[in-house]
């Protein structure tokens, strides 16, 4: 099934102004009456491998090389071999490097 996807309405009507030639169309009013949905922007990150001395308990530290959230900092401390796709802190979708290509 194909991901759904969701257009900015007021990027749309800017870009219709822009084009359309003439009065205003039905289109317009279409564009401007589509409901909305409720729709959470995606923030996108990475894992950035960073030097980190995570205090533990007592006078303990965990010192080592972490996957850290490019967006809050978050550092990937657990034990899973492939850090998430995403930030459990933050909810960053980790695939910024990807998108720079
Ligand atoms: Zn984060």
């Amino acid at each position: 099934m194909a991901e759904k996807e969701y257009i900015e309405r007021a990027a749309l009507l800017a870009e219709y102004d822009r084009v359309h030639v003439g009065p205003p169309g039905g289109a317009r009013k279409l564009i401007e009456e589509a409901p909305a949905a409720d729709v959470v922007e995606v923030v996108h990150g990475e894992w950035e491998e960073k030097y980190k001395i995570i205090p533990l308990y007592g006078d303990k530290h965990l010192r080592g090389t972490f996957p850290v959230c490019s967006k809050c900092g978050f550092i990937h401390a657990a034990e899973a071999s492939v850090p998430l796709n995403y930030c459990p802190n933050c909810g960053a979708k980790m695939d910024r490097k990807e998108n720079r290509e």
